[in-house]
């Protein structure tokens, strides 16, 4: 080969469409939009277990390390290609951050405009900076998610826009992915999976994503899904809509889930739960997970280890079970949660007595 002679990628992983197109609705015409997005990796938390001494086999599914940092990349390729497909000129969403993040960048990839709104000052910094850098149409409203998800669906019926939020079926079909990767990388379906849940698209699409996965006979059994609300923002658990969702993680302030149904469906389909974790248990877990192994999610994504440390405490676990955690999101976003729980670093003097005095007791 000559030097210099670019003959493309020798073993591309191809986006999450064309790796699993048997179980999407995607025709031969379809315009494959793709940032490469899944492919993600499953870790096994083996530091994690022996700091808290639980007897269960605990794995991180982080989505994190998707093309915009979120597991909405693997539901945005596939409502990207088919508004592709049906000839859109743009996409529309609501989103508390990394919805819009991820629709910003595939209309990018796509050449279509996109339009976000957002709850003015309720989204994290990073998200907002994805958006403006894609060249999005960012509208910020003085309101919250919910809010914004209505007004947006007014808009897709008065005016050709495609709706991208979770409401748009094929957002679901493409996180069914999730699902389909955990089997893949354990060689079989884990015991129970958990997830954060927001407005619940994800445990609703990786529930799907299971039972087709086992109806096509690539699996003999079914996991147990757990899903976890943040306390403040719990209407699933408290079984009402929640008017003025609060919690620190902003990635699931939500409190009239677009996908309530699904996720009742979800729990009770595979006998699992849906349960509330309060800020500081999130808080305790984000920094256990970056601090311990080395993963630095969202506080959101962090809700799901919360959420199995809190069930492991009633007993709700056998002994050696098998536990996959989403890490739905990259901690880089939301840095500034980090100074919100954490020490600013030591300052002294440029000098090495005033550094050895400070690292005391440390080297
Ligand atoms: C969107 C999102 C969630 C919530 O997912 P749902 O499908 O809305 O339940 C959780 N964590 C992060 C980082 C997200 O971006």
């Amino acid at each position: 080969m000559k030097v210099g002679e670019c003959k493309g990628i020798r073993f591309p992983w191809r986006g999450i469409i064309e790796e699993y197109r048997e179980f999407f609705p995607v025709m031969e015409k379809t315009p494959i939009v793709t940032l490469k997005e899944g492919n993600t990796p499953l870790i096994k938390a083996e530091n994690l277990k022996k700091k808290l001494g639980i007897d269960l086999e605990l794995y991180f599914k982080f989505d994190g390390a998707n093309p915009t940092g979120s597991f909405k990349d693997r539901g945005m390729t596939l409502a990207l290609s088919k508004a592709m497909e049906e000839d859109s000129k743009a996409v529309i969403c609501a989103s508390t951050g990394n919805t819009s993040a991820s629709a910003s960048a595939y209309a990018a990839k796509a050449g279509i405009k996109a339009i976000v709104l957002i709850p003015e000052g309720k989204i994290a910094l990073g998200k907002l900076a994805q958006a403006l850098v894609h060249r999005a149409h960012v509208i910020q409203i003085t309101g919250n998610f919910d809010e914004a998800l209505n007004i947006v669906k007014a808009l897709v019926e008065k005016y050709p826009i495609t709706l991208v939020n979770s409401i748009n079926p094929y957002r679901l079909e493409g996180q069914k992915s999730a699902a389909f990767e955990i089997c893949d990388q354990l060689g079989f379906p884990p015991k129970f999976h958990a997830l954060p849940v927001g407005n619940a698209g994800n445990i609703t699409a990786c529930w799907k994503g299971y039972k087709e996965y086992k109806r096509a006979e690539k699996i003999t059994s079914l996991p147990i899904m757990l899903g976890f609300q943040a306390a403040g923002a719990a209407p699933i658990v408290r079984g009402r809509p929640i008017k003025n969702p609060e919690t620190i993680a902003t990635a699931i302030r939500i409190g009239n889930p677009a996908n309530w149904k699904g996720a009742i469906e979800s729990r009770d389909e595979s006998g699992g739960r849906i349960e509330a974790v309060t800020d500081d248990e999130i808080l305790n877990a984000y920094t256990l997970i970056a601090s311990v192994e080395g993963i630095f999610c969202e506080p959101a994504s962090a809700a799901s280890l919360a959420g199995v440390m809190k069930l492991y405490k009633e007993n709700y676990f056998r002994a050696g079970d098998c536990v996959v955690c989403t890490l739905t999101g990259n901690g880089l976003k939301d840095a500034d949660v980090v100074f919100k729980v954490l020490k600013e670093p030591l300052k002294v003097k440029a000098d090495i007595q005033a550094v050895v005095k400070a690292l005391e007791g440390i080297i």
